[in-house]
């Protein structure tokens, strides 16, 4: 396993005598093949985490796009797959295993025919019709969720949000976490800008001790003394938020000013303090009773609120300051003249509050209700690190079951149901193309094939169980149990996944493998050769045999 985690073992696979023609679409595949067996343990809730070590730490993951994305792979034709994964990612979000797994079966059945003297254009267009009937056929098998009440609303996109999470690290509470994602995506409602949804990460304590705030929570920025004496809580409080320095700024550093008389001195320190004044008291008179910047807010500013029952904090990060200024309504300022009302914020209740050993300034209630905080809790780091890409995993998905909001059966049924439709469909094709389509089809029982390795069950005994139940014509829905080890109806069991997620994958695979089909040459320049080139010796080869014309090299972008 560790040797298949390392990058190296890519560039093991290339560098063949010919690096062009058909040797080289087989040595690219190969190469392909090589990257998907590094993620595919992980895929489904029986899935096993990869820990990647590197110079910047260690992560524990289970996520295809960020275990492809931490691998580094320098091999031209498979960083193809990295990018797909990436694409699946920003895309839809889920389904980036999977999405990698299918483009390395595709290209794995496609392989026999390649070496057997098959032009690759022959294929190509062969797995193009059938990733288009493919895609075609999902979106007639999806069922909408449209048009049902809130409630009923709720818990199925909460069905959703627990098949992404089931098979991560927090899989064990999933509902409870699931729940939490739904009330989130929903708070913000249609807005599309994800950061609204705050992920906070606090170590410490249990998963369950996680929770979620219908606002804004942001941990407790560094303050000066006085701020003890500020109260901590407020109900309906005017929030002012700034974008300005609240310091008595020593100009000695940056400004010369000279002076005939020493009299005058004391004049100009004087004037330094007015200004700061008069800021100060502008505000106050503004009637916020929380003042936020994202610039400093020094000690003596710190004292003058604290005389006057306000709470200040300053040097708040962009990202919350905008957070705040969504929920709340406020508009971000960057003069304290002339502070109208309708530039303020306002919220329920505004509270400082001890989190594990953090604190946290919690803005909850808020008039516009679009944005959702969730803390997240947890032992070590890594864990509550890769807790967050699980949650943002589910996030994405409950988004988009929001909006498209049609859902397919999981645990490989569609994958199944789709299989055994082309297979239908390639018996009343006549000539080659009729083995390339049948080849596309098995290609896509890699996905419960994979679902039951990774359980350890007998794939062939559940597969055969399967593609019987299939072929019955009523058994659209059935996928593999991952409880018992046979099978089980999907959509019954409530493992469903957003019909996007699957099309998003089949489109993006197949593409993935047409291109990768069609390049038969790979040109190196060289200046990138004698950068690979030690790269390539760590992997143990390099030597001059694999020189020439071989696969490394190539930019693909
Ligand atoms: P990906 O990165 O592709 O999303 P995952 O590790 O999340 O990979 O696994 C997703 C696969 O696991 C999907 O095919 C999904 O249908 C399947 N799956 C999730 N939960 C279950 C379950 N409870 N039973 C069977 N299959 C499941
Ligand atoms: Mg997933």
């Amino acid at each position: 396993m560790s040797a298949m985690m390392q990058p190296q073992i890519i560039l093991l696979k290339e560098g063949t005598d010919t690096s062009q023609g058909r040797a080289q679409v087989v040595s690219n595949i190969s190469a392909c093949t090589a990257v998907a067996d590094t993620v595919r343990t992980t895929l489904g809730p029986r899935g096993m985490d990869k820990l990647i070590h590197d110079d910047k730490g260690t992560t524990i993951s289970n996520d295809g796009a960020t275990i492809m994305r931490i691998l580094d792979i320098v091999h031209p034709a498979a960083k193809i797959l990295v990018d797909i994964a990436k694409s699946q990612d920003s895309e839809v979000g889920d389904g980036t295993t999977t999405v990698v797994l299918l483009a390395a079966e595709f290209m794995k059945e496609a392989k026999p025919y390649v070496e057997d003297g098959v032009h690759p254009h022959s294929l190509i267009r062969s797995y193009r019709t059938a990733g288009n009937m493919a895609i075609q056929r999902v979106k007639e098998l999806a069922v909408s969720i449209e048009g049902k009440s809130l409630e009923e609303k709720k818990s199925l996109l909460a069905k959703c949000a627990a098949t992404t999470l089931s098979s991560k690290l927090i899989g064990g509470e999933k509902d409870f976490f699931a729940s939490m994602v739904v009330d989130a995506v929903l708070a913000i409602g249609h807005d599309d800008r994800l950061n609204l949804i705050g992920i906070k990460k606090v170590p410490g304590g249990t998963m369950r001790d996680s929770f979620l705030v219908s606002g804004v929570a942001f941990k407790k920025t560094f303050s000066y003394a006085g701020f003890e004496q500020q109260p901590k809580k407020f109900l309906n409080p005017k929030i002012l938020l700034l974008n300005i320095e609240l310091e008595l700024k020593s100009e000695k550093e940056n400004a010369e000013i000279r002076l005939s008389d020493p009299l005058q001195y004391q004049s100009i320190v004087d004037a330094e303090w007015n200004i700061i004044y008069d800021k100060l008291d502008k505000c106050v008179k503004s009637g916020a009773k929380i003042v936020l910047s994202r610039l400093a807010i020094g000690d003596l500013a710190t004292q003058y609120f604290a005389d006057r029952d306000i709470f200040c904090a300053g040097r708040v990060t962009e990202e919350d300051l905008q957070r705040v200024s969504s929920a709340t309504g406020g508009t971000v300022q960057t003069s304290v003249n002339n502070v109208i009302d309708e530039v303020l914020g306002t919220c329920e209740v505004f509270e400082e509050k001890q989190v594990g050993n953090e604190r946290f300034n919690i803005f909850s209630g808020c008039p516009s209700g679009q944005t959702a905080t969730i803390v997240l809790r947890g032992g070590a780091d890594q864990f509550i690190e890769e807790a967050e890409r699980s949650l943002h995993d589910a996030i994405m998905i409950v988004r988009r079951a929001v909006k498209n909001s049609t859902v397919v059966p999981g645990g490989g049924a569609i994958d199944m149901e789709i299989s055994k439709y082309l297979r239908q469909h390639a018996r009343t094709i006549a000539g080659k193309s009729q083995f390339f389509v049948n080849s596309f089809a098995k290609a896509l029982e890699v996905i419960p094939r994979q679902l039951c390795d990774n359980a350890g069950f007998d794939a062939t005994d559940v597969l055969n169980k399967l593609r019987q139940k299939h072929a019955s014509g009523d058994g659209a829905n059935y996928g593999v149990d991952v409880n018992t080890g046979g099978i089980a109806d999907a959509f019954a069991n409530f493992v469903w996944e957003p019909a996007v997620v699957k099309i998003n994958a089949i489109n993006a695979a197949t593409e993935a493998a047409c291109l990768i089909l069609s390049v038969d040459e790979t040109v190196k320049n060289p200046k990138s050769e004698s950068a690979q080139g030690d790269a390539a010796a760590m992997g143990g080869r390099g030597g001059g045999a694999t020189r020439g014309r071989g696969g490394r090299g190539m930019r693909r972008r």
